[in-house]
């Protein structure tokens, strides 16, 4: 196998020399042996060596030296271009596998080493590359073929004719098997699609499989579930909105600033929910160890009953905390951000002054751009951290007095949403 990866639609898509194979969010394997040349436009059709979803209807291709584009909207490449024109500090020549993890962050793998790219800062993270040994327990310390991560406890590796089940929760190899028997884990749709674009449906499918592996709990007389006698959620009602008990997303507390003492999460619509699930894993990927999201509300808000806070489609992002290297911090947007001095390169925080903030507003904002709406027609590429869009912050663009007002406002929040301001 050369190159493998799972696309928003939740199929996964397995590359072999001319052609490829799909299997579906059952798991199952229903196409094998199309031609590569016939459905994918502009794509080398003999051979790729590796390939993975970025975001925004986008894909990547590796070959040899080169990397394409690949617009999943349009179904065709945009571009070829030499890999070190894209991809700063990669090897030239000879990526293996890519994997989306899901969290703000691709891991690239070239023969024994491994790369991390960063996301929403299109860069590679510092003190790359690693030794897959150590690192990637239970895989290949010599290399894999090919790598993806169709969005649930499992990712899967090939190298040959073998491929190995990893646990992204336990991080380590748990399973092996023959590629010829390959079945994946069966998912919900949508795990690899942006927030955004998930129906309330979708979201409320999702957030059933997300509680049973125990990434949150729901307060359940507050919430429209049924179970079954084994404990496991059955079916939740996707036109009600839902309650956590405790306010926690993974190992993330959800501490309302303005209730500090509340032990509920309530009103959240199942899109949200999903969301937050998600921010708790990419707020994780870096160097911090962070423990709690502190918020001006969720699910709730002033002014309509229509407006996404009242609807519980929007957060309202003040602060983190956890411990960086071992070290606790906490970082407020307001004293850390909002009432620093203002600057006019965009972002205001000084990474040298204040790495930690830098980095954590920086990832919770490119979150909210990637996750939830971004800019009008959520148009690739995804705002920087002072464009306008649904995403506004300290730094928000000042462009006219009405996004002056916007950038005042928001002087102590990271303001987040999915649909519309008015729904
Ligand atoms: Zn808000």
């Amino acid at each position: 196998m050369d190159a493998c990866l799972t696309l928003p639609s939740g199929n996964s898509y397995l590359f072999d020399g001319a052609s490829y194979g799909r299997w579906n969010v059952d798991g199952v394997c229903d196409a094998s042996g199309v031609s590569v040349a016939e459905n994918w436009r502009g794509l080398w059709g003999d051979r790729v060596d590796a390939g993975v979803y970025w975001g925004f209807g986008k894909a990547y291709f590796f070959r040899d030296g080169e990397f394409t584009r690949y617009d999943l909207d349009r179904d065709e490449a945009d571009y070829v271009r030499p890999i070190a024109e894209g991809w700063q500090g990669l090897p030239a020549s000879g990526i293996d596998a890519a994997v989306n993890w899901l969290n703000g962050k691709i891991y690239i793998f070239s023969g024994p080493n491994y790369w991390r790219w960063d996301i929403p800062l299109d860069r590679l993270d510092p003190d790359y590359p690693r030794a897959i040994a150590g690192a990637w327990n239970g895989l290949w310390p010599e290399g894999v073929d090919a790598g993806f991560y169709p969005g649930g406890r499992h990712a899967y590796f090939i190298r040959g004719q073998v491929v190995r089940t990893y646990d992204v929760l336990t991080d380590q190899v748990v399973a092996e098997g023959a590629l010829a028997h390959l079945r994946l884990e069966a998912l919900p749709v949508g795990l690899v699609a942006p927030t955004r674009g998930l129906s309330r449906e979708q979201a409320a499918q999702l957030a059933i499989y997300l509680a049973n592996e125990g990434r949150f709990s729901f307060k359940d007389a507050w919430t429209a579930l049924r179970r079954g006698p084994d404990g496991k959620i059955l079916s939740l009602d996707p036109t009600r909105n839902v309650t956590l008990e405790p306010a926690r997303v993974g190992a993330v507390d959800l501490v309302n600033v303005i209730a500090p003492a509340s032990t509920v999460c309530d009103n959240l619509d199942p899109r949200m929910l999903v969301a937050l699930e998600k921010l708790s894993r990419w707020i994780n990927a870096g160097t911090a160890n962070v423990s709690a999201i502190r918020h001006l509300g969720i699910g709730h808000g002033q002014g309509a009953s229509n407006d996404c806070h009242n609807q519980g489609r929007a957060l309202d992002l003040a602060g983190l905390s956890g411990d960086w290297e071992g070290t606790a911090f906490t970082r407020m947007v307001k004293a850390d951000w909002g009432l620093q001095p203002e600057t006019t390169s965009g972002f205001r925080i000084d990474p040298a002054a204040d790495p930690i903030g830098h980095d954590l507003f920086r990832r919770a904002y490119g979150f909210g751009t990637y996750e939830c709406e971004c800019r009008t027609g959520n148009a690739w590429p995804p705002t920087e951290i002072g464009d306008g869009g649904f995403v506004i912050c300290p730094d928000y663009v000042a462009d006219t007095p009405a996004n002056q007002k916007l950038r005042r406002d928001h002087n102590d929040h990271i303001h987040m949403q999915v649909g519309p301001t008015h729904g």
